[in-house]
């Protein structure tokens, strides 16, 4: 969970480092599976740590063409989140208006947030940053754009990092599904006792940034880099869910010993296939790590083919994970009365008698597992574990284009072709190399 500073040599938090070797990457592979099974839910804060390796990769290579200096001034930042220990918001998600425009051709043109005036001192920016998870437990809020722009586009190709108190800057927290079980006289209803995740909107309203705290200003042809880079970190950082599944995973193993059927072989079956999938995920966040490449920053990246290969399976998985332990827990997680009704003098007594299984197991317990599988696949935390997973980092179609972009198809019929006698050039009719 630690790891080096590269910026001033002293032992910081890993969630603030820049990757320097596949090593780094496959560790925060394996810190994101550590968290995600502690717990229970997104933990929210590996979106800042690949909010801060996409900068430094862009704000060098934009310096090396351009003659700026966001490099050095980038790393001042780093260095002051490191020290610190910040948690940081990573924000990129524009509302975005009609989607068939640009943002400078949206008929309000908020939608997309932009700068709105600069001056000597900063810059002055207006908009907003939709889904924007855990940016109310975030000390600093790293903006950075959504979408590749053209130069029409300039004013919203804009990245800088805020104190997350910053005046101007307003949440309005998301609900989720059973929010109001957490206000609830017994905890018990909650499922996961201990921890939760949010969503904001984050609304800038005419908010001024300091220079030293901008790290793109009008650069439009960087966005795209920028955009590319940050989401196949992120996408690699959903190793999360894996530690999410191993939570339930354990919980439907439990449910199934509660009720006795553990022993029967779908069941058995079941857990397996439910392993399968969850360990799938694994080899595919620990591959676009095994893969990565340093930049010229030095800044280790991801393998973005392998990252949205992987971040496509977890679309996918977690879906059929969940429905295999609701298959496995039975209809009384959806039917199972109130902990107030399990602890009332009235009912209480007959909740016991006719939800009792296996004789020694207490009712009480096999009720809280019960609660966990709701909250993870129905409840609060399905937000997390399931449409978060399918939206998360880019919905499924955007990790489709890039797979499209990076699978190199000419490549592959150079292969077939070489195998079958056909000619390389088909208009030449010359050949490959006989094998
Ligand atoms: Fe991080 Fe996203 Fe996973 Fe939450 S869902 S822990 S923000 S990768
Ligand atoms: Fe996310």
């Amino acid at each position: 969970m630690t790891a080096v500073s590269h910026l001033t040599g002293r032992p910081i938090n890993r969630f603030t480092h820049i990757h320097h070797d596949t090593a780094d990457l496959l560790a925060k592979t394996r810190m994101g599976r550590l968290m995600g099974a502690r717990t229970g839910c997104c933990f929210q804060r590996c979106v800042g740590v690949d909010a801060l390796n996409a900068l430094s990769i862009t704000t060098y290579n934009l310096d090396a063409r351009r003659g700026t200096a966001y490099f050095q001034r980038f790393n001042r930042y780093l260095a002051y989140v490191q020290e610190n220990d910040l948690v940081c918001d990573g924000a990129m998600t524009d509302p975005k208006g009609d989607r068939s425009l640009a943002p400078h051709e949206q008929a309000d043109p908020d939608l997309y947030l932009r700068v709105i005036q600069k001056r000597d001192d900063g810059i002055v920016v207006r908009g907003a940053k939709a889904h924007q998870t855990g940016a109310i437990n975030s000390h600093e809020i790293i903006v950075l754009p959504t979408v590749a722009m053209k130069e029409a586009d300039r004013d919203y190709a804009v990245a800088f990092a805020l104190p997350a108190d910053t005046a101007g800057i307003t949440y309005i927290v998301g609900r989720q599904p059973s929010d109001t079980r957490k206000s609830e006289a017994h905890a018990m209803d909650v499922g996961n006792l201990c921890y939760g995740g949010h969503e904001a909107l984050i609304v800038f309203d005419d908010v001024f940034v300091p220079w030293e705290r901008v790290f793109l200003c009008g650069e439009a042809e960087f966005t795209g880099e920028l955009v590319e880079k940050f989401a196949a970190y992120h996408r690699h950082s959903y190793a999360c869910k894996v530690g999410v599944g191993d939570v339930l995973i354990g919980a439907a193993q439990l449910i199934a010993e509660y009720n006795g059927v553990h022993r029967a072989a779908h069941i058995r079956d079941k857990i397996i296939e439910m392993n399968h999938l969850n360990e799938t995920l694994f080899c595919g966040s620990l591959a676009c790590a095994a893969e990565g490449r340093a930049e010229p920053s030095g800044t280790y990246s991801v393998d973005t083919l392998l990252a949205n290969v992987s971040k496509q399976n977890v679309t996918r998985f977690p879906y059929e994970i969940a429905r295999l332990a609701q298959d496995i827990a039975g209809g009384l997680l959806v039917t199972l009365p109130s902990a107030a009704d399990f602890h009332s003098a009235e009912v209480g007594p007959w909740l016991k008698k006719y939800f009792q299984t296996r004789a020694g197991d207490s009712t009480e317990n096999r009720l809280r597992v019960l609660r966990l599988i709701e909250n993870l696949t129905l409840g609060a935390a399905a937000v997390g574990y399931l449409t978060e997973s399918m939206h998360g980092a880019g919905s499924p179609q955007a990790q489709r284009i890039m797979i499209a972009r990076h699978a190199d198809l000419e490549a592959k019929k150079r292969l077939a072709k070489r195998l079958c006698g056909v000619p390389e050039d088909e208009t030449t009719g010359r050949r490959h190399e006989e094998p």
